[in-house]
């Protein structure tokens, strides 16, 4: 028969939360192993987009000086709201976003995820790849390992940390969630990465050079009335460019995700940035938006879940990979203490919560808990008012000779003819009360 093989601490997926836990865990001396479905960490994960410096350095300090492979810095921001065809640019550069360091890097996560693992593991987590956990071992109604789909390939630990992504099936098998991802609150979003030489990103975008780089969020005609959002990033030499919407819209409206890129492409003001560009990487990922209102429980007996399984996600600041990384700390100091008393009882383990309910992640989760039901109910929201800024500010810029009265009557009736204005009024007070939680 062969040997049991014991760990101190399981992480199931070699992801944000995943590397970090593994690392904070080994750091103490514990022993980690890390399991990952994928060929290598990061091979299965995809994401726009940007990574978040102040989670970033909270795990590493030294992190800039360990060479991680970032991509440009964001140095402008914002978003850009489409109508059908034209645009209204609301973006900020210098000032709060020229901080040292600078706030948030593009990366790619295939090169940053498998750094970030290797960082884990030279704190001595211990990789265990192209193994998939398929259930749980328990004693006594607790958790105390997990079965892999390997021959022979049960590891044990007397705490478990799950941080298995948006398809959190361990999650539903342990009873910390009663339902399957709900296609109301899961986003799809499809993404290109189109090839372009730095000089023509940086002269289309009117960035000075390659040291400079771009988060967006669009708004608008990107999303076709869908709840949902688009957005453009900075590589050194691509542009990311992807757009992501609700399952159920995209079910209701039988739109198409790659037509719906397409279409993004094609728009007027994108289609001559990507003019020319090669096609480096087409993908589609899940996006768990439903925050608060789909959290599952995030501790049982010997195990506690983190990141995007837990639905940690603020889907309108596209904060993700900070909330994992956070959760995934708090999550491995919870397990460390948990070893120190020698307690791997849900009771012990509560503590991950209350920990996270200090910090940004269940604060935030908590304060948006309204927001995607009032996209779901505002379904004109996305479309209506973009469109209406691009009709607006057209007019206000080019009413030259118009008498003034007449110019403010038909920005007026602009909006009007979309929506009466009681009615706006509703969405403003509707929106207020889904970003402030009140
Ligand atoms: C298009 C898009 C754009 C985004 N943009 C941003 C952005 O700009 N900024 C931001 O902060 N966030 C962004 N996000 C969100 C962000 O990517 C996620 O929140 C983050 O990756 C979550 O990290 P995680 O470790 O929880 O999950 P993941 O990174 O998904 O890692 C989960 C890991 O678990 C492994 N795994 C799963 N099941 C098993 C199993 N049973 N056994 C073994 N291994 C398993 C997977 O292979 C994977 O490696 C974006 C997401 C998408 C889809």
């Amino acid at each position: 028969m062969s040997e049991k093989i014991q760990f101190d601490v399981i992480v199931v997926g070699g992801g944000m939360a995943g590397s970090t836990a593994a690392a904070i865990a080994a750091r103490e001396g514990l022993n980690v192993a890390v399991i990952e479905r994928g060929q290598k960490p990061g091979g299965k994960n995809y994401f726009g987009g940007a990574l978040y410096t102040h989670s970033l350095v909270d795990i590493y300090p030294d992190f800039f000086d360990r060479k991680p492979p970032l991509e440009r810095p964001v140095t402008e921001t914002g978003f850009w709201f489409l109508s059908e065809d034209g645009m209204v640019k609301a973006t900020v550069q210098g000032g709060h976003v020229n901080s040292d360091p600078i706030d948030a890097y593009v990366a790619l996560r295939a090169e940053f995820d498998l750094w970030w693992a290797e960082q884990a593991a030279a704190e001595g987590a211990f990789y265990i790849p192209k193994t998939l956990v398929t259930d749980f071992i328990y004693q006594d109604g607790k958790v105390i390992g997990v079965q892999t789909d390997r021959p022979e390939g049960d590891v044990y630990a007397p705490v478990v940390i799950i941080c298995e992504g948006v398809n959190n099936l361990l999650t539903q098998k342990l009873g910390l969630i009663d339902h399957d991802l709900k296609i109301s609150k899961t986003a799809l979003a499809v993404k290109q990465l189109i090839s372009l030489p730095a000089k023509d990103i940086n002269a289309r975008l009117g960035l000075p050079d390659s040291k400079h780089g771009m988060a967006i969020s669009v708004v608008g005609d990107v999303s076709m009335g869908m709840p949902g959002l688009g957005f453009l990033y900075t590589t050194s030499n691509a542009l990311s460019l992807g757009v992501g919407v609700t399952l159920d819209a995209l079910e209701e409206t039988q739109i198409k995700p790659y037509e719906l890129l397409q279409r993004y492409l094609e728009h007027p003001a994108i289609a001559p940035l990507v003019k020319d560009g090669q096609l480096m990487e087409y993908g589609a990922h899940l996006i768990p938006e439903g925050g608060w209102t789909t959290l599952p429980k995030l501790y049982t007996d010997g195990a506690m879940v983190a990141g995007d399984a837990a639905s940690m996600v603020n889907a309108i600041h596209w904060e993700g990979t900070n909330m994992a990384i956070t959760a995934g700390k708090q999550a491995a100091l919870t397990a460390i203490e948990a070893h120190h008393k020698q307690d791997f009882s849900a009771k012990a383990l509560s503590a991950y919560q209350d920990r996270l309910g200090e910090l940004f992640v269940l604060k935030d989760l908590k304060q948006y808990r309204k927001m995607s039901a009032f996209l779901k109910n505002h379904p004109d929201f996305m479309d209506i008012y973009p469109t209406f800024l691009n009709d607006a500010l057209g007019m206000f810029f080019t009413g030259f000779g118009k008498p003034k009265g007449k110019l403010y009557k038909d920005i007026l009736r602009s909006l009007t003819k979309r929506r009466p204005l009681l009615k706006v009024v509703g969405d403003m007070i509707a929106f207020g009360r889904a970003v402030t939680g009140i």
